[in-house]
């Protein structure tokens, strides 16, 4: 017997082994194994047992140590990381490596931690303490209510006072135990109420939406299409209901959980199930642990973020991916997988049902429903009370902006302040000023490793490379003419805040951005600060767009609506339009109808006015009629090839090398081509120059013929060690 083992290197190959000379444990595909590697050690996964293998047995190293008793990717997890693998033209090593969490990557046992929780003594009561010991009382009170003991860790984020604990033992009221949690069976998850709170009674389009879902009757994806505020959260929570009284779990995508804790509070609110949320705050033990809950089927819901596609459940019942047209369910290097797409294929092979949710579906998905491959529910109204907001746009050709605000701007500002109620404004650029020039000259500050300008941060002052990451401090004079006279020119978050802090200076003014809220908790403040409902201005950046409810919003102010209007890229106009639409869904909720404004000079541009007063629908539906004339995705897909290196020319040339092989050596099948390679749309970037090359076809299983060959000339090119190259397959940039 041979193992075949995939490795995390970046070759596009397995390897064969012979079985270990010592340990007990059979080999399994699934199971990890220790393995020789070079002069390394590395940790690899069994992905078959063949009879044979292509090289002579005595020229086959013996494995060291299989390291689990059992598989630690089930088969869905293997089909899915091998699928997209050869999908996405990813060496398999990595990818299955990608699809575990990073302890068991390590080398560490599949096995959850044995924890020393505290609980109370049986018998133990309030009545031991005195009254006056009130923290102690607290602490006791706390452990009577959990029986099934706590973490310190739990009391700590509490804010207990965890030295206390050990008063208590001292008076023999807490005691410690290992926690060792087990699997529960089948039979016992049918136990007990699920619900925590009542449903609410839904309407005509909800309730249609959550027949058409179907949970429990096969695999079946519905595009779920409702304007913020429609009420999709409450159909998924239906939809999740039904599959936990079958007893089966649900997976929950969203794009980015630290910035939605609302949603979180929602689902826990719900059930008395157990919820549990993948995100990046997560220990890798932590992590561990819920992957293990998943696999075992003790967690209920699991929601988190891309990641969480590879999340194993040993009960599926549904998976939902919420803001499907998020671009971070993409990912954007190394492994460039979108958990959007692989969700479908997941769902399908565990034969349950998918809900992509979304006010601005992407095109593919709205392509998908409107062909008839998915079903497609719309919310129209707003549930409840809440009044839809009405759109502007505020024509600013010939004025002059006091750091990104029209004069009228200022006024609008002012009635809604007047009103008691708070303003939202949207401009997607952080730091001070994006750029600062030379008054004398006009030499503008830029990037020595990017072919961008540096951003002037005031807050702590700074100069900064946003493609890069790259710090300077802000320069005294120019460095081509030495004239002292810089001067930042257009105006970023922090410019804007400055501004309406002194023309506004009674309101409490709150900045949103990567830069403001990069302390732990200090996002936490600012929502906490918002929700008690008082008057306040919020300016910040696409943090804002995501997923929060601000009720006592009825002002939303869109500073600059034309950045993504002339965008070379054929998906600016969709991305723009998704990102307006989500900033405007933040105001008028409940019961305060909010008014959208967008600072514009291209007032007569037929997209914008298409958007405001036909809506996104209308909108997209003449967007995809183009792209369809033009035979773009998603009537075509793409991949690019790309590649960078430290010279200028030399990926660009390596491009062009693969260009030339494939056109001597592959007849591309008709409705197939490609073009370029072109420098990439910002050349240089953290030093490095890029190129891309783009691929073309109208089938997608031409594509991935033509990738497969053109992969073996990429892996063979004698400059493949000058230059680095990826493919990324159905690009968000291409
Ligand atoms: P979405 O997810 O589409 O933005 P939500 O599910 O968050 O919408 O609903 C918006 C608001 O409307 C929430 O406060 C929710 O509780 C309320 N809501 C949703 N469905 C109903 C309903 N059927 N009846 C009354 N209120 C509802
Ligand atoms: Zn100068
Ligand atoms: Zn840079």
């Amino acid at each position: 017997m041979i193992l075949r083992v995939a490795i995390p290197t970046p070759l596009h190959r397995l390897f064969d082994y012979r079985p270990p000379l010592s340990g007990t444990l059979k080999p399994q595909v699934g199971c990890r194994v220790s393995v020789p590697f070079g002069q390394r050690k590395v940790i690899g996964i069994i992905t078959a047992l063949p009879e044979h293998s292509e090289l002579p047995l005595d020229k086959l190293k013996p494995a060291h140590i299989i390291l689990d008793a059992a598989p630690v990717l089930d088969g869905l997890q293997f089909y899915l990381a091998r699928w997209a693998a050869s999908y996405y033209a990813y060496p398999e090593g990595d990818a299955l490596s990608q699809a575990l969490p990073a302890l068991l990557r390590k080398g560490e046992p599949a096995e959850f931690t044995h924890e020393t929780l505290w609980r109370a003594t049986p018998g133990a009561s309030l009545d031991a303490l005195s009254k006056s010991a009130t923290r102690q009382r607290e602490l006791l009170a706390l452990l009577l209510r959990n029986p099934k003991g706590v973490s310190t860790d739990l009391l700590r984020v509490e804010s207990l006072p965890v030295p206390l604990l050990k008063t208590l033992k001292d008076k023999a009221l807490a005691e410690t135990f290992i926690h060792h949690p087990t699997p529960l069976h089948a039979d016992e998850r049918e136990e007990g109420e699920i619900l925590k709170e009542a449903p609410l009674t839904l309407n005509t389009e909800q309730h249609q939406a959550l027949q058409n879902i179907a949970a429990g009757s096969g695999f079946n994806t519905l595009l779920l299409e409702g304007i913020t505020g429609s009420g999709k959260t409450e159909v998924y929570l239906q939809a999740i209901q039904q599959v936990l009284k079958e007893g089966k779990q649900a997976l929950i995508l969203v794009p980015e959980i630290g910035l939605t804790p609302q949603t979180l509070a929602r689902f826990k609110a719900r059930f008395q199930v157990p919820v549990i949320a993948l995100h990046s705050g997560l220990t890798d033990r932590q992590r561990l642990d819920a992957w293990l809950m998943a696999r075992e089927g003790s967690a209920r819901i699991l929601i988190g973020t891309r990641s969480a596609i590879f999340t194993p459940m040993r009960y599926p019942g549904l998976i939902i991916v919420d803001e499907e047209h998020d671009q971070s369910f993409k990912q954007q290097d190394g492994f460039r997988y979108s958990a959007r797409d692989l969700a479908v294929l997941r769902a399908k092979h565990e034969d349950i049902a998918l809900v992509l949710g979304s006010a601005t579906p992407s095109l593919e998905s709205l392509h998908n429903a409107l062909s008839g491959r998915y079903r497609h529910s719309l919310l129209t109204t707003r549930a409840g009370k809440a009044m839809p907001p009405a759109f502007e746009l505020l024509d600013i050709r010939g004025e002059t902006l006091n750091c990104g605000l029209s004069d009228s701007l200022t006024q609008r500002i002012e009635t809604h302040l007047a009103q008691g109620t708070q303003i939202l404004i949207f401009l997607n650029r952080r730091g001070f000023s994006p750029s600062l020039i030379c008054h004398n000259c006009g030499a503008v500050n830029e990037c020595t490793r990017c072919d961008a300008r540096m951003t002037l941060h005031r807050s702590p002052p700074h100069m900064h490379c946003h493609h890069c990451d790259r710090q300077t401090p802000i320069p005294m004079r120019c460095n081509q003419c030495g004239s002292e006279d810089l001067r930042p020119s257009g105006a970023g978050t922090e410019r804007t805040e400055d501004f309406l802090c002194h023309r506004f200076p009674k309101t409490p003014v709150l900045r949103i951005d990567r830069d403001s809220t990069a302390r732990k908790n200090a996002m936490s403040q600012l929502m906490a600060q918002i929700h008690t409902g008082k008057p306040c201005i919020m300016i910040g950046t696409q943090m804002l767009a995501k997923g929060h409810h601000f009720p006592r919003v009825t002002l939303v102010a869109v500073l600059d609506a034309d950045s993504g209007l002339f965008s070379a890229d054929f998906r600016g106009m969709e991305k723009t339009a998704q990102l307006v639409l989500q900033v405007a869904g933040r105001a008028g909720r409940a019961d305060h109808p909010g008014e959208v404004v967008m600072q514009t000079r291209h007032p007569d541009h037929p997209m914008l006015n298409a958007l405001i007063r036909d809506g996104y629908g209308a909108f997209a539906a003449s967007e995809l009629q183009m792209r369809k004339a033009a035979g773009l995705p998603p009537f075509s897909f793409h991949a690019l090839i790309r590649a960078e290196a430290t010279r200028q020319g030399w990926a660009e040339g390596f491009l062009r090398d693969i260009r030339e092989m494939m056109e001597e050596q592959l007849a591309a099948p008709s409705g197939s081509h490609w073009s370029g390679p072109f420098p990439s749309p910002m050349e240089k970037r953290a030093g490095l120059y890029r190129a891309q090359l783009l691929i073309q076809s109208r089938q997608r299983s031409d594509l991935h013929q033509l990738l497969m060959r053109i992969l073996t000339f990429l892996i063979q090119h004698k400059a493949r060690n000058k230059v680095r190259w990826s493919i990324d397959v159905d690009p968000l940039d291409s």
